[in-house]
């Protein structure tokens, strides 16, 4: 689909035009793309394919200049973010999809097999989301994804490190990561 290459064309940081804005540079096509992207994610067949939902709505945050989001957004598809402790920097998987929703420093915690730690995330409520956690979510519901609403919850709620207990924000280790 042609708008998720346009997406991540625009967040790409090695730009190959130069040092000019793409926001600023390309701002009446961006428009026209965010107006096209809003339409497709209308789409009502969407709602059986949600990674398709994902893909679209990362691509719709990059055309808004939307930082780190827009590129990111994919993690939600694969169910898993990798991100370092922010105490002791010990990777850990953040989890929330067909594997149950925990932290782990084990890469393999999806094989039967794993005897490493996981410890269940504690996802944000939805009323007390703010800022761009709390428009993706209201807007995933909106447009008949609670399931990727749901994973927002975990996207933006709190993990504690597998390795050292330390609590953190997952949302703030993801930005921390690829900022
Ligand atoms: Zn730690």
């Amino acid at each position: 689909m042609p708008l998720y290459l346009a997406g991540s064309i625009v967040a790409s940081r090695d730009q190959p035009y130069g040092d000019d804005d793409p926001q600023v540079t390309y701002a009446s096509e961006i428009s026209d793309l965010t107006h096209l992207t809003e339409e497709a994610l209308q789409d009502p067949g969407l709602a059986d394919v949600p990674t398709n939902y994902v893909d679209l709505l990362g691509a719709l945050l990059s055309f808004q200049g939307v930082e780190i989001w827009g590129e990111q957004l994919d993690g939600l598809n694969n169910e898993e973010y990798e991100v370092p402790c922010p105490s002791c920097s010990a990777e850990n998987f953040i989890a929330f999809g067909e594997y149950g929703f925990f932290s782990t420093t084990d890469s393999m915690y999806m094989e039967p097999s794993t005897t490493a730690r996981q410890v269940p995330l504690r996802p944000q409520t939805p009323a007390a989301l703010d800022g761009l956690a709390q428009t993706l979510y209201s807007r995933a519901l909106a447009d008949g994804q609670p399931d990727i609403a749901r994973k927002f919850t975990y996207v933006f709620g709190n993990a504690q490190c597998a390795e050292c207990d330390a609590v953190f924000s997952v949302e703030k280790a993801i930005v921390a990561q690829w900022g």
